[in-house]
């Protein structure tokens, strides 16, 4: 990333701006040019085959992975590997893994203050008050004091999210967030991520939950080999796909 840190002239209204991005591991080109402009409070799932770069493009616009071509402006902020504008970005980006990431020596509600208390310097009674107000949103504020090993993994996913909004993030990546779960976990999840969107919350989301996608989403990116090779509103993302290796992916998942 040859870039140095700046503030860039975009849209406010404007929450990301992908331009002529590419991505290389080693000489694997894993992201081919891609260009996407995510709106303020617009909601994109991203769907597309195993091994198609949908992790890597969200780990990119957090700037867990670099960038080699092209350019990624967050809030604003232009990526680069400036240290400082790697911090700003990770504070208004909130990720939410498969595995859920909560630290197993730590209670619930110390996962969901550390970031507070150590990045934002946020006095830890504050910071106790922010974090039992989202675990109360994501409805589990009674399991504050336990440890993770101690909850379900839908519980457990739902303290990643309120550990993220403690951050008080104004973007929200999503990174399979209920594969790993148990069917019968993965709605409590979903309502979750349902009940944000409705917040108006920035979110992209990588799921093959394709009702999620239905009620959620404004718009639906399928990625394939590294590529955006199709992009639409659900109802004719799924009623209407263009392309064959869409047709293809939708006729082995729906
Ligand atoms: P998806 O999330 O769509 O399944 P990924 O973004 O995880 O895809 O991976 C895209 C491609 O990049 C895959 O071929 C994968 O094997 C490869 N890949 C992912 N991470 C790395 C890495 N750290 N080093 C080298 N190759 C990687
Ligand atoms: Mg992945």
């Amino acid at each position: 990333m040859a870039e140095t840190a700046t503030q860039m002239q975009v849209s406010d209204e404007v929450a990301i701006q992908i331009e002529g991005m590419n991505k290389w591991y080693g000489s694997f080109h894993v992201l081919r040019d891609i260009n996407l402009t995510v709106q303020r409070g617009e909601r994109i799932v991203i769907a597309g085959p195993s091994g198609s770069g949908k992790s890597t493009l969200i780990r990119c616009i957090n700037a867990l992975e670099e960038h080699q071509q092209g350019k990624i402006i967050v809030d604003g902020t232009l990526l680069s590997s400036d240290i400082k504008n790697i911090d700003t970005i990770r504070s208004e980006v909130g990720m939410v893994f498969q595995h859920f990431n909560l630290f197993p020596h730590l209670t619930i509600l110390e996962n969901c203050t550390l970031a507070p208390i150590w990045v934002r310097k946020t006095p830890k009674r504050e910071a106790e008050e922010v974090a039992m107000h989202f675990l109360e949103k994501v409805k589990i504020p009674e399991q504050a004091d336990k440890y993770p090993g101690q909850l379900s993994g839908g519980q457990q996913q739902r303290v990643a999210i309120a550990r993220s909004l403690c951050m008080r993030p104004r973007i929200m990546l999503f990174d399979e967030p209920t594969s790993a779960l148990d069917p019968e976990m993965i709605k409590e999840v979903l309502d979750t991520m349902v009940e944000l969107a409705e917040e108006g919350m920035t979110m992209l989301c990588v799921t093959h939950e394709m009702g999620f996608a239905r009620q959620v989403a404004n718009r639906v990116i399928f990625m394939d080999q590294g590529q955006i090779v199709e992009q639409n509103e659900p109802e004719e993302f799924f009623n209407n796909p263009k392309s064959d290796r869409t047709k293809l992916f939708l006729s082995q998942i729906l």
